[in-house]
């Protein structure tokens, strides 16, 4: 086995990177703080115009065909510079990897390219309602036929992206009778619908750049035609692209816990106490290299996942591996991170308080932890 990355991956990351440090990383800090708005859906929508809103959609629609370990080293380019224009990215490339997976051509057709030309600035996945979290199952959003169309009502919650996103691809009860998981279709719900409204917006500990709303659906009606894939089939997709997304999560912990890592890392060597760097005293070096193995550990689960989404092959545990591993890797590192910079790391100016705030969804959306480990247990035991 070789782990060298390909040419084009390596031009990938580099683009990345150059983009996420010009573009991303000035206005990080002011959308921690609740501004900046209009620099996120400016950066939304040139990051989509470079590939990096839709990197597996085929290229007759407008995608990059970059491949899943291109996705995991874009998105951890961007979430060390700033994770809530990361996570944003992340949402938008699953909604093109739902559509690209289960749509008819004219709905391809209709919505890839204006989430690839960044005409719409996000794509919403609109899974979670507030009784259906780790249970996506149970949800009760529901879409009955009426003549040709389908007529939505019910509420998501924690929609990422509600508030700026072009499309919005919902999952809804088709047939409440039937057995769990076996009655949900997916639609693809245009954000000018009439009858789909966003909700507030949330306040968060973290990642505060990124919109996360409910959105509601009163008689909100859609044609037969926005239905995607067979119907009552919906659930089986979305388990499935789940798991791609995680890459996704994991990469995003990577990077927000390399950029704590990067600024703790300086920071020691400069810092002076009982008349030497603090970076001379073994406690903290030990922390140091626990923290360096934790995100090489990180990197290569994420790796290996992603490979073997490329690859074509099952990919599932892995995902659930990188994921839970890296944001509970990101939770450590942005921890010792703030530990190592002492009273100044606790302070806002340091600016590494916000990677501790930002690392803390990682473990909770796309699947928490705990989910993560039901996963991998249920592979493992097949
Ligand atoms: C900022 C943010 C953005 C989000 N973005 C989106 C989005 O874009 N689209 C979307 O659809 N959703 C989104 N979500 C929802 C997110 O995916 C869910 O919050 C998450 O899956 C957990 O569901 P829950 O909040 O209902 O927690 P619950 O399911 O109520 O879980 C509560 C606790 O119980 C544990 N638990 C539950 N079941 C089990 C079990 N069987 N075994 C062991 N432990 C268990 C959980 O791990 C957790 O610790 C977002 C959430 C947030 C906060």
């Amino acid at each position: 086995m070789h782990f060298a990355l390909s040419e084009e991956e390596i031009l990938i990351r580099d683009t990345a990177r150059r983009m996420a440090a010009d573009r991303l990383a000035p206005h990080a800090e002011a959308l921690d703080r609740g501004e900046g708005r209009a620099h996120l859906l400016d950066n939304l929508r040139e990051l989509a115009r470079n590939g990096f809103a839709t990197l597996n959609a085929p290229a007759e629609f407008g995608g990059a065909e970059a491949g899943a370990v291109s996705f995991a080293l874009s998105i951890e380019e961007f979430g060390y510079a700033c994770a809530s224009t990361a996570v944003t990215l992340s949402v938008t490339n699953m909604v093109a990897e739902v559509i690209n997976a289960v749509a008819s051509p004219e709905q391809k057709a209709a919505t890839l390219p204006k989430l690839a030309d960044g005409t719409w600035a996000a794509g919403a996945f609109c899974l979670t309602e507030s009784g259906a979290g780790s249970d996506p199952s149970s949800m009760r959003l529901r879409a009955r036929k009426d003549g040709a169309d389908y007529v939505l009502d019910g509420e998501k919650i924690y929609i990422t992206s509600a508030e700026y996103a072009g499309i919005f691809v919902v999952w809804a009860v088709t047939d409440p009778d039937a057995p769990r998981g076996k009655g949900i279709s997916l639609f693809l719900v245009p954000a000018d619908t009439k009858g789909l409204t966003i909700g507030k917006a949330e306040r968060k500990l973290g990642q505060h750049g990124s919109a996360t709303n409910s959105v509601i659906f009163e008689a909100c009606r859609v044609p037969a035609s926005a239905l995607m894939g067979r119907e009552n089939d919906g659930f089986r997709v979305a388990v499935g692209e789940l798991a791609g997304g995680r890459i996704g999560i994991a990469a995003l912990s990577l990077g927000i816990a390399r950029a704590a890592m990067d600024k703790a890392t300086s920071y020691v060597k400069e810092r002076r106490q009982f008349g030497r760097p603090i970076a001379d005293f073994q406690g903290l070096q030990w922390m140091i290299a626990d923290r360096a193995t934790d995100l090489e550990a990180a990197r290569l689960l994420i790796l290996s996942a992603a490979a073997t989404k490329d690859r074509g092959e099952p990919y599932a545990r892995q995902a659930s591996m990188a994921k839970l591993f890296a944001s509970e890797a990101a939770h450590r590192a942005t921890d010792t991170a703030v530990q190592l910079f002492g009273g100044a790391g606790y302070i806002a100016d340091a600016g590494v308080e916000r990677h501790l705030r930002d690392a803390r969804i990682t473990r909770i959306y796309e699947g928490t932890s705990e989910i993560q480990r039901l996963v991998i247990a249920r592979e493992t035991l097949r």
